[in-house]
């Protein structure tokens, strides 16, 4: 028998990335996946990164995550959205290659040391009491370890759904996963049923694409990795087209058969991506949505029509999509189709992502969430812990003032999911500090001391802080009066007061160039560290501002909670609160605080509680 550190089950983008972490930590570790060729496999949308969702990626990346590196290698359109707006809510993002995406996924991993892959379906837990020993395969082949990372996906329980036929999966061409759904069913963990959709995949080649808008990649491209600088593949452009009334009346006349209309599912379902029945019934007003028509990939006729997902039956998906204009003769490679999963309630998880069961960590939809970025990044965080449990190191944690990541820990881990939850940039409240242009400066630090971050991404790093530190030094250095700020164009008073060229930079609209007149020195830094030091210089202002708040919150943070504090005992709390403390069990007094009821006199009873504790291990 087989004996690793760290079994991963599942090769989705959450344990790619949770087995690519806990190997880079030094844990001896095994992916297992039902199919080989099927890791990295971008089950639904063509693309990586955006809203939100760019910034999870960056900061996967900032850890030495693959994500990023690998939707570089099999990036075909390259977007900043928002670009018009502020660095802190641009999203980077990339429609991608499947098949480059998948091929560059599984070298990474092939190239990853201390890491195996195994072909198999996971059919058991094995338990030693409480606590999880590794896993038994449906060949009845055993493989131990003290931490398993779940990332099952949309494979619990699926069933496909179009129209009134449905069939048990766990996405289209995969057996869902019933035995190991049978066995957590047991477990006691508190779970419910999700459901999402995705569209009817298109012949790219019975399109006709004239007449069409068309939509080309930026012209200076922004890379998912901080590793890259340019795209590796060839560059192409999407189409644009619309629904009409026509579809409209077609998907409207049909709805009772839709699965998701026609009552065939009871899961809920992602508001924020909603199908185009969602869309012809709640927003009923609109006369016309907008489809972009994204290839799958640069030797691949397949089009993703990015927009319709449905749960209609094959003939109505036909008939709808054959109404939109360019789509006339189109052929259907794929019909559109729902499925239903199970989920289990995130709430009961640590901060580490590890549940009630001792060793037993889950990652990716399995906690409620949807989007491969959201799945990727609670992969990261689950196989950096499963390791450090293992090698007996310090649990990894991430806050809401520190990263995307710890918004979503936070969300998920104390508020639960009542819908699949996805990132969006109004999630966090620091998102002026929480940008996707400087997530390497928040957090590759921390990779290094965690030993997630390898040797290469380090020095390349340190070199980029000491030209940040170097540049903004210069400017900080050398102040101008406004008449010479004025020469150049910059707008200030002429109050008689010098100013730095870095707080000249911090002004809105003030180029780097302009304050290169200024200080020719800051023209020789490379454009990088230029652009990011503009960036930096104009944020730097509002951080101050948010500096209080940002403390005050991660002191709270800090206040660690005994996992042995006894609310049952305490008095002064109501009786609902004592029961709902002691079920919740927060890590930390921030964690305390967003428990609803939770109020500062009760967080001053607890705090007194936690110090009297430290008193006495202190004594002991
Ligand atoms: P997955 O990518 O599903 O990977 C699960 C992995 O686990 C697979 O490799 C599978 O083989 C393996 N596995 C499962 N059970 C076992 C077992 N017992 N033993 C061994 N291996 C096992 N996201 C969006 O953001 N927007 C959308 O519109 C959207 N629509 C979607 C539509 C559909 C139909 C589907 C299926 C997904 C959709 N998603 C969408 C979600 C997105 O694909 C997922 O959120 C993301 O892929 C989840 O990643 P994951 O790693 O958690 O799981």
């Amino acid at each position: 028998m087989k004996h690793y550190d760290v079994i991963v089950i599942g090769g989705g983008h959450a344990g790619a990335e949770a087995a690519a972490a806990a190997a880079r930590m030094g844990a001896r570790t095994v992916l297992i996946s039902m199919s080989k060729a099927g890791i990295g496999t971008m089950s639904c949308n063509p693309a990586i990164g955006g809203l939100g969702k760019g910034h999870l990626v960056r900061e996967i990346d900032a850890l030495d995550g693959i994500m990023g590196v690998a939707a570089d290698r099999a990036g075909i359109q390259f977007r900043l959205l928002n670009r018009s707006k502020g660095p802190a809510v641009q999203g980077p993002r990339t429609q991608a290659d499947r098949m480059l995406y998948k091929a560059a996924v599984q070298r990474l991993l092939a190239c990853q040391e201390r890491l195996d892959i195994l072909e198999g379906e996971v059919a058991v837990l094995l338990m030693q009491g409480e606590a999880v020993s590794g896993v038994e395969l449906a060949d009845g082949s055993q493989v131990t370890s003290a931490a398993v990372v779940l990332t099952a996906g949309t494979f619990l329980n699926g069933v496909i759904h179009i129209g009134d036929l449905r069939h048990s999966g766990g996405r289209v061409g995969d057996a869902a996963s019933l035995r190991l759904a049978d066995q957590l069913g047991g477990f006691a963990l508190p779970r419910g049923r999700l459901k999402t959709g995705t569209p009817p995949r298109l012949d790219g080649r019975t399109i006709d694409w004239t007449g069409l808008e068309r939509q080309p990649s930026d012209e200076s491209p922004v890379m998912l990795s901080f590793l890259h600088d340019r795209p590796i593949a060839r560059q192409i452009t999407c189409g644009i087209t619309h629904t009409n009334e026509i579809t409209h009346d077609i998907v409207r006349r049909n709805l009772g058969k839709s699965a998701m209309y026609g009552g065939f599912i009871a899961g809920v379902g992602p508001r924020y991506c909603p199908s185009i029945e969602d869309k012809v019934v709640r927003f009923s007003d609109k006369a016309s949505h907008q489809i972009f028509l994204e290839p799958e990939g640069l030797e691949d006729h397949t089009v993703y029509p990015n927009g319709i997902s449905t749960s209609l039956p094959v003939e109505v998906q036909t008939d709808y999509v054959r109404s939109i204009k360019g789509l006339e003769n189109v052929a259907i490679l794929q019909p559109g189709y729902a499925i239903e999963y199970d989920y289990f309630d995130p709430s009961q998880l640590t901060t580490g992502l590890e549940t009630r069961i001792a060793g037993l960590y889950f990652a990716g939809q399995i906690n409620g969430t949807t989007g491969y970025e959201e799945a990727a990044a609670q992969g990261l965080i689950a196989g950096a812990n499963a390791a450090a449990r293992v090698l007996g190191r310090d649990a990894l944690r991430f806050g809401r003032s520190d990263s995307y990541m710890g918004v979503m820990i936070d969300d998920l881990t104390h508020l639960g999911v009542t819908e699949p939850y996805r990132m969006f940039t109004s999630r966090a409240e620091y998102r002026l500090a929480l940008r996707a242009d400087n997530a390497d400066q928040r957090l590759t630090a921390t990779g290094v001391r965690a030993g997630l971050v390898g040797e290469g991404r380090r020095v390349r790093h340190d070199a980029k802080m000491a030209g940040l530190e170097r540049a903004r030094s210069l400017l900080e250095g050398k102040v101008a009066t406004p008449q010479e700020l004025r020469a150049v164009g910059i707008a200030v008073s002429l109050d008689g007061q010098k100013r730095s060229l870095w707080h000249a930079l911090s002004l809105p609209d003030v180029s780097e160039v302009q304050v290169g007149e200024l200080e020719p020195g800051f023209l020789n830094f490379s454009e990088d560290i230029r652009r990011q030091t503009a960036f930096d210089a104009l944020y730097s202002q509002y951080l101050g501002r948010q500096r209080a708040e940002v403390d005050a919150l991660r002191r709270d943070e800090a206040v660690q909670i005994p996992s042995e504090l006894d609310y049952r005992q305490m008095s002064g709390l109501s009786s609902e609160l004592r029961s709902k403390l002691q079920l919740r069990r927060p890590e930390n007094l921030l964690a305390a605080a967003r428990i609803e009821g939770v109020t500062p006199a009760a967080l001053t009873l607890i705090l007194a509680q936690v110090r009297r504790l430290a008193r006495n291990v202190v004594a002991i």
